[in-house]
């Protein structure tokens, strides 16, 4: 996916690197339909977390009246990922090409390329890239970049809906993730910046060519954030299917007390889990899933209680306020665990601690309690004799020490200073 050299990342290295994009000049039938076959055949599904099929997506658009608007997630609001803004920086063609293919597919009338209001080098590269796609005369759909709020729960696709609608950005209810989703009148067509990158690909090389790598399953490869106790934390490519032991080798690790998988709504596992395949059975079979894409790995000498309590307070802060899961429920799971990090709780905090998952657990609109839900239940687990000794007032040492896992100040100073009462 990503070119060997930085060549790749103008048009013209970009068509070195992988031939021009397989466009028609107009809106062509046989041509959309050859496509989607060709999509659906690959068994490429959505690269954002939700891991939706992603030709699916385009019969929902498809049956419905109007020309959509082609929609490019590339908000990445997962703090431990780097993938999107490694493929926009490196690679904004592929992402492109992919975006016009699936606009040209379903008649698309524009395309709205979505970067965060943090990331202003990734912004850039996508508006330099969609004018030398217009200079060279080779836009066949407009194609803009907005600036959503960088906040985690932005790139939530229904939540990103509601910010072009010119709301707040909201996560809305919906009863499944088919259902489709508009801005005003307008049906919108939601991908992630990577998914894009695989249909691009798709188009040029055929289905058989993807799926000669990953598993039957879990056709392809995907995009895996490195980071924690590894010497060359990056953005690595790796087939579907690849073991997370695998992929910690290539990346070269130190010993760890637990790796999180999927990113900060995704699930903790054991060292002895690493043998697990990445791919979405394998990681379904011991509670986990590929998510956004993340891998962190927590060194032995951590401390996976206050880790796991930093994060927490981090997803509270991020929720969007507007259930009553997210408002009471996350920051009393939040202040439980802080009070466990710092071994300032009481005999049943644990207890009441695991009551509460149960309480928040599908009450939401969207999933992101549910995710905090799962992260904690797997830190439970994997760190259960910690959670244990801090339970009985006796932390480890490092429970003080630096994060390992990115969160804003706010989270850090919650541990380090304990949560005030009444959130
Ligand atoms: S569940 Fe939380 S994050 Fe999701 S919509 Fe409700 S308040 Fe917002």
């Amino acid at each position: 996916m990503f070119p060997a050299h930085q060549a790749g990342r103008d048009l013209a290295g970009h068509v070195a690197a992988h031939g021009p994009v397989p466009l028609p000049h107009r809106h062509d039938a046989s041509w959309s339909a050859a496509l989607v076959d060709a999509v659906r055949s690959s068994g490429l599904t959505g690269r954002g977390g939700g891991g939706f099929p992603t030709a699916r997506k385009w019969d929902v658009v498809q049956g419905r009246r109007g020309r959509p608007t082609v929609i490019v997630n590339a908000m990445e609001g997962e703090p431990a990922s780097r993938k999107d803004r490694a493929l926009l920086d490196v690679a904004p063609h592929l992402v492109l090409d992919g975006a016009e293919l699936v606009a040209m597919a379903v008649s698309a009338r524009e395309i709205t390329v979505c970067v965060a209001d943090d990331r202003d080098d990734s912004a850039q590269r996508v508006r330099a890239a969609l004018a030398e796609r217009v200079a060279a005369g080779l836009m066949r759909t407009p194609g803009s970049v907005v600036r959503p709020p960088g906040r985690y729960i932005t790139g939530e696709e229904s939540a990103l809906a509601a910010w072009l609608a010119g709301g707040f950005a909201h996560p809305q209810f919906r009863a499944a993730k088919g259902v489709p989703l508009s801005v005003g009148r307008r049906s919108i067509l939601v991908h992630n910046a990577e998914t894009l990158a695989h249909v691009a690909l798709v188009a040029r090389h055929g289905p058989e060519w993807f799926r000669a790598v990953g598993t039957p399953d879990a056709p392809g490869t995907c995009l895996v954030s490195a980071s924690g106790a590894v010497d060359r934390p990056g953005v690595y490519e790796v087939e579907l299917g690849t073991t997370i032991d695998a992929i910690l080798r290539r990346v070269g690790h130190q010993p760890v007390g637990g790796v999180l998988v999927g990113g900060y709504g995704g699930s903790w596992l054991a060292p002895e889990r690493l043998g697990t395949p990445y791919a979405p059975g394998p990681l379904a079979a011991v509670g986990a899933s590929v998510g956004a894409g993340v891998l962190v790995a927590l060194p032995a000498s951590s401390c996976g209680v206050a880790e796991t309590a930093r994060v927490a307070t981090y997803m509270a802060d991020e929720s969007a306020g507007q259930c009553g899961p997210c408002i009471f429920g996350l920051h009393a799971v939040a202040g439980d665990l802080v009070d466990l990090a710092r071994a300032d709780g009481d005999r049943h905090t644990l207890a009441r601690l695991r009551h509460r998952l149960g309480e928040v657990e599908g009450r939401g609109a969207c999933r992101h309690p549910d995710g905090v839900v799962r992260m904690v239940r797997s830190a439970l687990d994997v760190f259960a004799t910690d959670f244990a000794e801090h339970g009985r007032r006796r932390p480890c040492r490092a429970w003080s020490a630096a994060p390992v896992l990115p969160v804003p100040p706010s989270a850090v100073d919650a541990v380090r200073h304990g949560r005030p009462r009444g959130r």
